[in-house]
């Protein structure tokens, strides 16, 4: 089996699990930047992040063989200072050119706030006047299906990216639907205990079909697994599906809108 991880959030992990994927057929991993669990202080904390993310991640991964991308940005949750935002969002032009940064990520809502939603488009700019793709968190449980509306209509009311260069990610049963008629790619979040488990991932699969879909771990610093990918891959060849579309969405279907970044390379 082969696989990408398109959302791991591995400066939570251990290098074993850098290890452990590898071994299950791990090909690259993307690491979007995130909320570490805590609020960071200053922008200088942001800074510290990003190049963790741009210089000392690669290298991990690279000890086992994987190639690993990241996603840079401020998290939703981080959002409601509006003048540690607008600090951090100062530095994030600087690190768009490194190597293996593949766009803006993940942002969204979290909370469906004011702040965070004027935080969300002033992203939106930077990636259309950068021309990056764009990578989004929904928020969770009852403020999901709101916030993907709102997220949509966003990205709409701005126009200037392209539908098929953004992924909405964490969709669920009653959220997938919306995304992928709007023409944007769909992320399924394997969680043990929220989001989005294997069974219900290949329920949708099978709802909706294949096309501008794909999966991950998101596994951080909490309850998460991350080989949960090749989980869900086993449970859909349960299911009787082909090993050929298996391989679709869990390696070529990632592998084609990341491609839309010409940093990424399957095989660095
Ligand atoms: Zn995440």
């Amino acid at each position: 089996m082969r696989y990408i991880e398109p959302h791991a959030h591995m400066v939570s992990r251990t290098t074993d699990d850098y290890q452990a994927m590898a071994v299950a057929g791990c090909q690259a991993v993307c690491e979007p930047a995130f909320w570490a669990g805590f609020d960071r202080s200053s922008a200088e904390g942001f800074f510290d992040y990003f190049r963790q993310l741009t210089e000392f991640e690669p290298k991990r991964a690279a000890r086992h063989g994987l190639a690993h991308y990241c996603w840079i940005c401020l998290n939703p949750k981080e959002a409601e200072d509006l003048a540690l935002a607008g600090e951090v969002l100062k530095i994030i032009p600087q690190f768009l050119d490194r190597p293996t940064v593949l766009g803006i990520g993940e942002i969204g809502l979290n909370k469906n706030s004011r702040n965070e939603l004027a935080v969300f488009e002033r992203h939106v700019d930077l990636a259309a006047r950068h021309r990056q793709l764009l990578l989004i968190h929904t928020p969770h449980l009852e403020d999901k299906l709101k916030g993907t509306r709102l997220i949509i209509d966003a990205l709409r009311a701005d126009g200037r990216l392209e539908p098929g260069r953004v992924l909405v990610d964490h969709v669920e049963e009653h959220t997938i639907k919306a995304v992928l008629e709007a023409g944007f790619w769909a992320g399924m979040t394997l969680y043990p205990d929220s989001k989005c488990t294997a069974a219900r991932a290949a329920d949708m699969i099978e709802l909706y079909g294949r096309e501008r879909l794909w999966m991950n771990s998101a596994c951080d610093w909490g309850v998460s697994i991350p080989l949960a990918v090749p989980r869900a891959a086993l449970e859909l060849r349960r299911r009787g599906h082909s090993a050929d579309a298996v391989d679709e969405v869990i390696y070529r279907n990632p592998a084609r809108f990341l491609r839309q970044s010409d940093k990424f390379r399957e095989f660095p």
